[in-house]
């Protein structure tokens, strides 16, 4: 394919899946970015031949250097290198495959040269929806997604007028802890906790997935992504994972989209779309599937996805403090500093705290700063 893209997070889960779709489709790679991972990105690097990587810090940028002192290569760290990354004009499209807002800024400056989003990084959205969304409008950018949930809504709702749409039915396996009572979970451990039953993800998208915080987040995310009110959205726990979501329209059909629990198939849609490719993705057979239940979600032991379809209803910068606070405290508990069932309470205290409008991207910022501040203060290790 004669196509170009820059991976933001490349050695990360949704990154390196990337680039498995782009060795098989023959995707080029412009720019490549990590955090401190040398050793795989040099790797990486080897293999597509970026123009430039972007690492989180200066040491990593120094070694990796090192490594690759006979390629011809442009490295730089830190956030702005990252942003040059993400906007790199070689590129058509960017894939946001970091974990948290740190994609916030790139991200916004891939919009503004019109590129392809080909969009992983939910918490970016989350924090900042209406910005976002109003951005991709104005600069004519294209914000395709890749968590399955949204691919498949996008999927059922392509060629459709939103009239035809009555509501989204957002599917969630219910994590590893569905079906438990919350006080039973009080001692749970990131080992447990990193437990998917049906998906191999990074550890805090599995850490949200777990507290049920990630649905929430993704709730926030389909709300901006598709234009739709809290209450077009219903959540259903599918554990299976084999329907990744669908869309009821107003005469009551139901349209679902359906596939083996892969993010390599939503990453390659949301790159050769509208096209379709052959994949390296394993094909469903109905004839093993056996079951294919749904219940409702447990909003009473799975506080974090109460608290989210709250945030998403008061809008403002609830939904920007709510990330920014669980990202910390997912952080923390994932370094054994707070206990599993603490993470809800970090959460809600920091969204009592804190309340007013999101109409700038200034204020979404220090929203996100004051959060984290507000977390690591009153629940870090002194
Ligand atoms: P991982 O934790 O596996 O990967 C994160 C990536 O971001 C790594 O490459 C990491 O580098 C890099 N990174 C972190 N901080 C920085 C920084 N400051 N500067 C540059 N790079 C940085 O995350 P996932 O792949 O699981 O998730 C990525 C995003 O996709 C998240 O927003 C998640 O919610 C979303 N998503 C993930 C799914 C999945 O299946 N994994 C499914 C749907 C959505 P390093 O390796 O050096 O630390
Ligand atoms: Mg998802």
């Amino acid at each position: 394919m004669d196509y170009k893209i820059s991976v933001i997070g490349s050695t990360g889960s949704i990154g390196r899946q990337t680039l498995d779709v782009a060795e098989n489709l023959g995707i080029k790679v412009a720019a490549l970015s990590a955090n401190s991972q040398v050793e795989l990105i040099s790797q990486q690097a080897r293999k597509f031949k970026p123009e430039f990587i972007a690492m989180g810090n200066e040491k990593a940028a120094k070694d990796l250097r090192v490594a690759l002192s006979d390629m011809d290569v442009k490295i730089g760290w830190g956030e702005e290198a990252l942003t040059e990354a993400a906007a790199i004009d070689s590129a058509d499209c960017l894939v946001t495959a970091v974990s948290g807002s740190v994609g916030l800024k790139p991200t916004l400056a891939a919009i503004e040269k019109k590129k392809r989003i080909a969009f992983a990084n939910k918490e970016t959205l989350v924090c900042s929806g209406e910005i976002m969304m109003k951005k991709v409008a104005e600069c004519g950018a294209e914000l395709l997604p890749v968590d399955s949930e949204h691919s498949a809504i996008f999927q059922c709702l392509e060629g459709r007028g939103k009239e035809q749409l009555h509501k989204i039915l957002l599917t969630g396996s219910g994590g590893p802890f569905r079906g438990k009572k919350r006080e039973t979970l009080e001692n749970i451990t990131p080992a447990d906790a990193l437990k998917h039953p049906t998906w191999s993800m990074g550890a805090k998208i599995s850490i949200d997935s777990a507290t049920m915080m990630n649905k929430g987040l993704e709730f926030i995310e389909a709300m901006h992504l598709f234009a739709v009110k809290p209450e077009d959205i219903q959540i259903v726990i599918h554990p299976q994972s084999v329907i990744h979501s669908m869309v009821e329209l107003v005469d009551g059909t139901v349209i679902a989209q359906l596939g083996c629990p892969d993010m390599r198939l939503p990453i390659q849609y949301a790159l050769t779309y509208p096209n379709r490719m052959p994949s390296r993705s394993e094909h469903l057979d109905f004839t093993t599937l056996k079951d294919l239940t749904f219940e409702a979600p447990d909003f009473e032991n799975m506080p974090c996805l109460r608290l989210a379809v709250e945030c998403a209803k008061t809008g403002g910068i609830k939904p920007c403090v709510m990330s920014a606070a669980n990202e910390v405290a997912v952080h923390m508990f994932l370094r054994g500093e707070l206990g599993y069932n603490r993470i809800y309470d970090c959460v809600q205290a920091a969204v009592d705290h804190f309340d007013g409008p999101a109409d700038d991207i200034d204020v979404v910022i220090e929203a996100d700063r004051a959060a984290r501040e507000f977390v690591n203060k009153n629940f870090g290790k002194a």
